[in-house]
């Protein structure tokens, strides 16, 4: 497992001896403006594009934003990024909200850059008339040849050098609709011999018919991402404009958008993505698998979307904690799934009840049971939290155990159920297997076993050593589940250098699903999202897709991390 990316320079806590500590680059900078003078208080914004499910990269930036607005008293927004007409929809707004609100924040305030179209008009417009700004009748295509490359210089646009009262009646006519899609774009004048892309003379608006998901049809015209912004930063009075690493080079562009309009100037601060082995996290991808089936939609819990992982049976707590372990810096990494799941059963450890499921299983008959007799047994619902008490479980003369815990020539060291052997049964009785019962076919179909009543409880009255316990389900009061049982949706940590497409590498068992499960009955009236241990098997909660019926559960994690042992071999 990779170690947390820990950020500079200590994470203790700020005593009298120590000077104050800072948790990571961004909080230092906060903390050296407020000691200045130049910010009374603080506030940021988590800016999605809604084109799509939010992510466990995003909960990184989720969980900064609004961190940082928490831990500094100050102000966190929500503002959708919704300059793009033609991927954006009201579904992906909802959804960020639910998965933000369930990640355990709330937004002070909720904008939308569509908000802001008519100020940015005019802040286009004003741009214009000082000569900051000119309409290019250059199609993308020759835009793209005229900006030149990293090692040549670009070339300025034949129609640079317009007067200001044709570019208004041009920029005015784009809005009104009198031009086709592409066919001109309103440019900054900046510079086309900048060593910095993105400063050659950069797109500000562009035509595009097309219906947005809140302003309609009112514009044809829509603001590119970098004359969006940094405006929306600074209508809403963002101090600190956090963002990954890719918008570095764009700060001198959301810099000079700031100054050229003289408007009030947030801090763009650029941090690291998060990546993670085993899955993708880049939005196209993602809306890949799901429109191609791949997987089962947005939800599906190999998805490591945060309804995803929410269906999984994660919590919130254990993402906000792999959120602030793995720490901020502008160095692109990539993180374990195994450091995920580490806090993530880390937490369920504590909170998660435990119960007996059996998801292979394999019918056994204690022949000297007394016909009909049911017992009640005593078994502690969670050894970490005495205070969750215990529950009384149905034993009976006819059990199921898992197949894996019965073998009939078993090799040294198998401590488990095999012919003339013992094995306990957790919470219940030593029972000792005595015939193995064949189908036609050879396959072990039933176990005849006989119990010591002196064990009950699983306690030996002589001494005698019984090493393996296996759990168990009374098959006259189990009750019927389908139990998905999950591998990483890729079967390589990463994509990157790798020849090929994405979809080569696709885990094919990246779901398994069990159909004839059989669980202890006081799993029979759990609701949706309950989460539990199952014995020795792992972390399971329970599925939107149960019935009455039929339980389903998704294992959410195992106990051990045996697919990095798997990896190993
Ligand atoms: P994608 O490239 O997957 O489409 P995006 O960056 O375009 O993602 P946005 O909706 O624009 O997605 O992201 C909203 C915010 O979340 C941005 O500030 C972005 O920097 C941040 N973010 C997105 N992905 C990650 C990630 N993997 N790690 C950290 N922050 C991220
Ligand atoms: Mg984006």
């Amino acid at each position: 497992m990779a170690a947390p990316e820990n950020t500079s320079p200590s994470e203790a806590e700020p005593n009298e001896k120590t000077p104050p500590v800072y948790r990571d680059f961004i909080r230092k900078i906060i903390d050296e403006e407020l000691a200045s003078g130049k910010h009374s208080s603080i506030i940021t914004r988590f800016p999605p594009e809604p084109n799509g499910y939010l992510h466990i990269g995003h909960a990184k930036s989720i969980c900064l934003n609004f961190g940082i607005a928490q831990q500094y008293h100050g102000q966190c927004n929500l503002r959708f990024d919704d300059t793009n007409p033609v991927k954006e929809e009201n579904e992906y707004v909802d959804s960020i909200m639910e998965d933000i609100r369930w990640l355990g924040f709330t937004w002070d305030e909720l904008h939308y850059a569509s908000d802001y179209f008519h100020q940015l008009y005019d802040w286009a417009v004003q741009l214009i008339q000082k000569g900051k700004a000119y309409v290019c009748d250059l199609s993308g295509e020759e835009t793209r040849e005229y900006r030149g490359t990293l090692n040549t210089p670009g070339k300025e646009s034949p129609y640079r050098n317009r007067s200001v009262e044709e570019n208004l009646d041009l920029f005015q006519r784009m809005k009104a609709g009198e031009f086709p899609d592409g066919s001109r774009t309103l440019r900054a004048k900046i510079d086309m011999s900048s060593p910095n892309l993105n400063m050659r003379d950069p797109v500000m608006y562009r035509i595009l018919h097309a219906t947005h998901h809140r302003t309609g049809d009112e514009w044809c015209i829509y603001p590119m991402y970098d004359f969006t912004h940094g405006q929306s930063d600074s209508i809403e009075r963002i101090t600190h404009s956090l963002c990954t690493l890719e918008f570095e080079n764009h700060r001198p562009l959301y810099d000079w958008f700031c100054d050229a309009l003289e408007i009030y100037h947030p801090r763009q601060i650029e941090f690291s993505r998060l990546n993670l082995t085993h899955t993708v996290m880049s939005k196209r991808l993602l809306l890949k698998l799901v429109t191609e089936k791949y997987v089962h939609g947005w939800d599906d819990p190999r998805m490591p979307t945060i309804c995803g992982l929410r269906r999984r049976g994660y919590t919130p707590e254990a993402i906000r904690t792999f959120c602030e372990k793995i720490g901020v810096n502008k160095m692109d990494s990539l993180v374990e799934m195994g450091l995920l799941e580490f806090y993530l059963r880390d937490q369920l450890n504590l909170i998660a009840p435990r119960f007996m499921a059996v998801l292979k299983p394999l019918k056994v008959v204690l022949t000297n049971w007394e016909p009909g007799k049911i017992e009640m047994l005593e078994a502690i619902n969670n050894p970490e939290r005495p205070e969750d008490g215990s529950r009384q479980i149905p034993f009976s003369g006819e059990l199921f155990i898992e197949q894996d815990d019965f073998m009939e020539t078993p090799p040294k060291g198998y401590f488990r159920l095999s012919p003339g052997k013992e094995v306990r049964l957790r919470w219940g009785y030593y029972i000792r297997c005595n015939d193995v019962i064949k189908d036609e076919n050879g396959n072990v179909v039933e176990l005849h076993c006989t119990y010591d009543p002196q064990t009950r409880g699983g306690q030996s009255p002589d001494g005698r050593k019984v090493k393996g316990t296996i759990h168990w389900v009374s098959a006259q009061h189990a009750i019927n589940a389908e139990v998905r049982l999950y591998n990483p949706l890729l079967t390589v940590p990463s994509l990157t250098d790798l020849p090929g497409e994405f979809l080569d590498y696709l885990n094919p068992d990246s779901l398994q699903v069990l159909k004839n499960c059989k669980l202890e009955p006081s799993l029979a009236d759990v609701p949706e999202g309950f989460r539990c241990q199952f014995e020795r098997l792992g972390y399971f909660c329970c599925d939107p897709d149960s019935t009455e019926e039929n339980k389903v559960f998704n294992r959410t994690v195992t106990l051990k991390d045996s697919w990095a042992k798997a990896q190993k071999k």
